[in-house]
This record gives structure tokens, sequence and C-alpha cells, in this order.
């Protein structure tokens, strides 16, 4: 199988890098094909604007979303923007790894998000009428393929826990879990993440290396999230709230799961 590992560190001697480094080791031997998008190591362009396509006239306004359609349907993106599109269409699964920064993943790697996410690409797709709204969620593009995150964090596992003081992991990563790979139309795995950073050590590294590569090696047969697909029949559209009898009890992130 295909992997694309997108990796935002900015350190290769981090710890990021040697799990990167293990990855593609790990994913290689087990006989598949991995192309690294290192971000900082490409000097990727983290910021969304007019430079991203090669036919604009200077003094046009500019929409973020509408040059990003032209460019994208008129083949004048951007050349990296293309290749990492290529990737994508290329890969059987795609991880994203980056450290948990604010919350969130790092700068770079929203940029990727913001700019290889094209409009005709990852949104805008599909048809839009009174039954459908759009292919998203579950369908689109990138529908068939495998996404899984790995993250690591400073903070405990505790303080992500269902009542810890972060908020719980899975509501923290939901939007780019939901909101950034389900959209688009991939099947998410679990994520992997790693806690307490600061307090790494050959040991206890040895025995992540040893979780992390047995993720690795279930990739193709790990079950995804269940999220609930928008065009099945749970959604009303074109409201796109869940149907009444669909899990009442529940609101909020944990609403969109089975
Ligand atoms: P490193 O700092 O490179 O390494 C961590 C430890 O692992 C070190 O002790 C290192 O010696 C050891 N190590 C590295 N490689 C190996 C190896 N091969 N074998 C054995 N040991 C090794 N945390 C949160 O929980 N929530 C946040 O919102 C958050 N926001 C942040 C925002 C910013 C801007 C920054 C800088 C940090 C933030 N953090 C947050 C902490 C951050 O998530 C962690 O610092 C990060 O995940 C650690 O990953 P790293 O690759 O940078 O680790």
């Amino acid at each position: 199988m295909k992997v694309l590992l997108v990796h935002a560190h900015p350190e290769p001697q981090s710890l990021n890098g040697s799990l990167r480094d293990f990855s593609v080791k790990r994913l290689e031997k087990a006989g598949h094909v991995v192309q690294v998008s290192d971000l900082y190591a490409m000097q990727w362009k983290a910021t969304l604007d007019a430079a991203d396509s090669t036919d604009r006239r200077a003094d046009a306004h500019f929409d973020p979303s509408l040059d990003s359609k032209r460019a994208f349907e008129n083949g004048t993106q951007s050349q990296d923007i293309a290749r990492e599109q290529d990737k994508l269409r290329w890969a059987d699964a795609v991880i994203l790894q980056f450290p948990l920064w604010w919350f969130s993943m790092p700068a770079i790697l929203k940029g990727w998000v913001e700019r290889v996410y094209a409009y005709g690409f990852a949104y805008g797709v599909g048809e839009h009428s009174d039954a459908r709204w759009g292919d998203r969620y579950g369908e689109g593009m990138l529908a068939g393929k495998r996404a899984m995150l790995i993250v690591t964090a400073g903070g405990w596992e505790s303080h992500y826990g269902p009542r810890g003081i972060n908020g719980p992991i899975d509501d923290i990563l939901f939007p780019i879990q939901h909101g950034i790979l389900y959209y688009p139309g991939f099947d998410v795995l679990p994520p992997f993440v790693v806690y307490r950073t600061s307090r790494m050590d050959e040991a206890r590294f040895s025995g992540v290396c040893d979780a992390l590569g047995q993720r690795l090696d279930d990739l193709w047969k790990t079950a995804p999230i269940p999220f609930r697909p928008q065009n099945a029949g749970a959604y009303r559209i074109p409201e796109l709230t869940l149907r009444a009898d669909i899990a009442p009890e529940r609101s909020g992130f944990a609403a969109h799961i089975v």
C-alpha cells in the first residue's frame, strides 16, 4: 500500500523526528511505499494568498475560495499545491504527524491543509440538492482512503481525559479528524497520542515505538471512528442537523459518532 506521511516539526532530532523515522522504517519493512512531506524541511509556504495561482492579474480582487476554484479547474495552481494534491491522490493512507501546539496542529500544517484542500478538490464537490449537500463527511475526493493522526502532547493523559482540565482529546482533535479528514472522505482511524512528552527516556521511547508499530501494522484493519455520514439519512437537509430520533440524548461532538 502507499502511505503519505505529512510531518510538521522544525527539528529533525526531536521526538517527532524520531517517531517519523521509526514510522517510515516500520511501514517500509512491511512492504509499503512511503512518501514524506516534511513541511519545515520543504520550507512549506503556510499562508493561503493571491500568490497561490499563477494566472491572477495583480490588480484583481482576491477571493480565497473562488480563486482556489478557478486555479484548480484551470490547472493554474502553484506547483507546490498541485504536488501535494497528487500525493493525496496517490496515497491509500495518509498520516498527519505533529506536536500539539496550542490545542491544535502547528500553523505550518494548518497552512498545508488550507492551501492543498482546494475548492473542487476537498470542498465544493458533488451535487447540492434537496437530498444531498455535496460530497462530504464520508464522501468526497478522498473517500476510500484511510487517515490517522500521530500526535505528541506535553500534557498528561489525565489532563485530556473525560473530565480533564484540557478537555477530552477526542473533542480537541474533532475539528481535525471530523472537519479536516472525514469531510473530504477519509476513513479516520483512532489517533495515536503520546502524552507527557517531557518524561521520555530510552525505555519509554521503546514502549511508544512498540505501540506505534502495532498501530502501523494494523493500519489496514483498524476500525475507523464511526462518524455519521452526511448523506445517508441521519441528517436533515438542508438544516444539516441530526434527525430528532437519532441519539436524542446527545449533543456536541459526540453526537456525530455512531
Ligand atoms: P522533544 O522536545 O524533541 O522531545 C521530548 C522528549 O523526548 C525530550 O526529553 C527528548 O529528549 C525525548 N526524546 C526525543 N527523541 C527521543 C528518542 N529518540 N529516544 C528517547 N527520547 C527521546 N502541549 C500540550 O499538551 N498542549 C498544548 O496545547 C501545547 N501547546 C504547545 C504550544 C507550543 C508553541 C509549544 C512549543 C509546545 C506546546 N505543548 C503543548 C507541548 C508540546 O506538545 C510538546 O513539547 C511536544 O509534543 C513534544 O514533542 P517534540 O517532538 O517537540 O519533543
